[in-house]
C-alpha cells in the first residue's frame, strides 16, 4: 500500500480550519458584482456588452480569440453600469464589468450534455464555453490543460483535494456535500484525455471526506478511480508535492507535468465540469471560506465578483481592529488594499487581526539551514534570497530560482524573520522581465 508514502521537506503549520465543520451557505445576491475580464492564466478578455446593457445571470459578457484564455459571464441578473479599470485581488488593475442586480432571477444556460454520447470535441468546447479554469487558485483555462500537447501522453489523473493551506475549507465541504459531483468530473476528464486511472488525493485530516468519497466513487465512479489518503503536510497540494507523494515520480526542472504523464486537477474545478456537462451550467458561483477575525466564519456559496467586504458583512463584520484583509490562505494568500471583488480562484478571504498582522522585525542569517530541509523542490533558499537581494541575477537561475513554488515553508521556518519568499518573487520577476 502507498498510503505512507511523502514528498522531500514541508512543514507542519497549525491548520486553523474553523469552518471545517460549518456546512455550505448561500450568500446574498450581491447589489453589485464586478466581473473582471483578466481572472485566468492567458490573454483577458474583451467585453461582449455595452453600459447601459441588460444581461443575465449566466450570460457570456467578455471573451477572447486567444487558444489560452476563458470566457467571463455575468454572475448576476442586472445593468450593466460601468466597464473600467479595477483592481484585482491578486494585485493587478485590469478591465472589469460592474453589473447592478436587478433583484431578477433570470438565468441563462446551456443545453445539457450526455457525457456518454458528446464527442471529445464537443465536451471542450463546453468547458471553455462555461468559463472553467482551475479552481485550486492556478487559474489556468481548464480546456487548454485538458488539451496537451501533441506527444505528451497522459496516462494518469490525479485530482487535488488535500487543501494543505491553513484555514481553508471550501473544497473539504465541496467533498463532504457533493461528492457524487465531483466524481462524475473526474469520470469526464479522465474520458477526455484517454486516461483509465485517475486518484483523488485528500490528506488524512478530513477522514470524513475521505470516507464520502470513496462511497461516492463506489456510487458513481469508474474502476480506475482511487481515493488516496495523503499525509497531512504544506505543501501537500503542490502539484510537484502531490505527484510524487501518489505517483512517486519527480518532475524535473523546468518541465510540467504533463512531461511526465500525469494532469493534476482541482476537486472544485471537477465539480464544475460536471455543472457545466450535466447541467449547463456556467462558472458564476463558487464556495468561498470566508474566516479568521471575523464575526461568524463560515462557506459560502458566492456568486463571482461580489465584493469582499460584502462577505465580510455576511459573517457578520470584523471580530476586533482589522489589520490584513487576505485573499487566500495565511501561507499563499496575497494582503489586499481596498474592496475587490472575488474572482473564480478566490477560495478564502481570510480577515487578521492587527496583532497577527505585525511584520516581524528581520535578523541576520544565523546559517541554521532550516530553510533549506523544509524546500520541497530541493532548493538553496539562504543563497537565493542573498542573490536576490544583491540582484546578482544570473547566478540566481543557477540555483534554479524559477523552480520556486513560492510556498513560503523556508520563510516559515527562518528563525531570523526573513522575507524569503518575497525575495526570491522580486528575483523571479526581475529574471522575466528582462527576458
Ligand atoms: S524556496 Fe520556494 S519552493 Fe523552496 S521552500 Fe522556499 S518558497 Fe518553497
Ligand atoms: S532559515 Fe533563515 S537563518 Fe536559517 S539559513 Fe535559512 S535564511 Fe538563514
Amino acid at each position: 500500500m502507498l498510503k505512507f508514502r511523502t514528498f522531500r521537506g514541508g512543514i507542519h503549520p497549525p491548520d486553523s480550519k474553523i469552518t471545517a465543520g460549518k456546512p455550505i451557505e448561500k450568500a446574498k445576491i450581491p447589489a453589485n458584482v464586478i466581473i473582471l475580464l483578466h481572472q485566468h492564466v492567458g490573454a483577458p478578455c474583451k467585453p461582449l456588452v455595452k453600459e447601459g446593457e441588460k444581461v443575465k445571470a449566466g450570460q457570456k459578457i467578455g471573451d477572447s480569440d486567444s487558444f489560452v484564455s476563458a470566457p467571463v459571464h455575468s454572475s448576476i441578473s442586472g445593468v450593466v453600469k460601468e466597464i473600467s479599470t479595477q483592481q484585482s485581488p491578486i494585485g493587478r488593475e485590469v478591465q472589469g464589468i460592474v453589473i447592478e442586480s436587478d433583484v431578477r432571477a433570470e438565468s441563462a444556460r446551456m443545453e445539457a450534455i450526455d457525457p456518454a454520447t458528446a464527442s471529445k470535441r464537443e465536451i471542450l468546447t463546453r468547458i471553455r464555453e462555461a468559463g472553467i479554469v482551475g479552481l485550486g487558485g492556478a487559474a489556468f483555462p481548464t480546456s487548454v490543460k485538458l488539451s496537451p500537447p501533441e506527444g505528451k501522453e497522459i496516462d494518469t489523473v490525479i485530482l487535488n483535494g488535500s487543501e494543505c493551506e491553513p484555514y481553508i475549507t471550501a473544497d473539504h465541504r465541496l467533498m463532504l456535500e457533493q461528492p457524487d459531483k465531483i466524481v462524475k468530473g473526474v469520470g469526464i476528464i479522465m474520458n477526455v484525455l484517454d486516461v483509465d486511472k485517475g486518484f483523488i488525493g485528500i490528506e488524512d485530516n478530513k477522514k470524513d471526506a475521505i470516507k464520502r468519497m470513496r462511497e461516492a466513487v463506489e456510487r458513481e465512479g469508474d474502476e480506475g478511480i482511487e481515493v488516496f489518503s495523503l499525509k497531512t503536510k504544506y505543501p501537500q497540494g503542490e502539484a510537484g508535492s502531490l505527484i510524487k507523494t501518489v505517483l512517486n515520480r519527480e518532475t524535473p526542472s523546468g518541465s510540467h507535468s504533463y512531461d511526465i504523464g500525469v494532469l493534476v486537477q482541482n476537486v472544485a474545478t471537477a465539480k464544475a465540469i460536471h455543472d457545466a456537462v450535466y447541467e449547463g451550467a456556467p462558472l458564476i458561483e463558487r464556495v468561498v471560506t470566508v474566516t479568521g477575525d471575523v464575526k461568524e466564519p463560515k462557506n459560502l456559496l458566492t456568486r463571482i465578483g461580489t465584493p469582499f467586504y460584502d462577505l465580510i458583512e455576511e459573517c457578520g463584520g470584523f471580530k476586533s481592529d482589522v489589520g490584513k484583509i487576505v485573499c487566500g490562505g495565511s501561507m499563499l494568500g496575497v494582503a489586499e488594499f481596498g474592496n475587490v471583488p472575488t474572482i473564480k480562484s478566490t477560495g478564502c478571504i481570510l480577515v487578521l487581526d492587527r496583532e497577527k498582522s505585525k511584520t516581524p522585525e528581520e535578523r541576520a542569517c544565523v546559517r541554521c539551514g532550516m530553510c533549506v530541509d523544509v524546500c520541497p523542490t530541493g532548493l538553496m533558499p539562504t543563497i537565493l534570497e542573498k542573490l536576490a537581494r544583491a540582484r546578482r541575477f544570473e547566478e540566481c537561475m543557477d540555483y534554479h530560482i524559477l523552480d520556486c513554488m513560492e510556498c513560503g515553508s523556508c520563510a516559515y521556518v527562518c528563525p531570523s524573520k526573513i522575507p524569503i519568499v518575497q525575495l526570491i518573487r522580486y528575483g523571479k520577476e526581475e529574471i522575466k522581465r528582462r527576458e
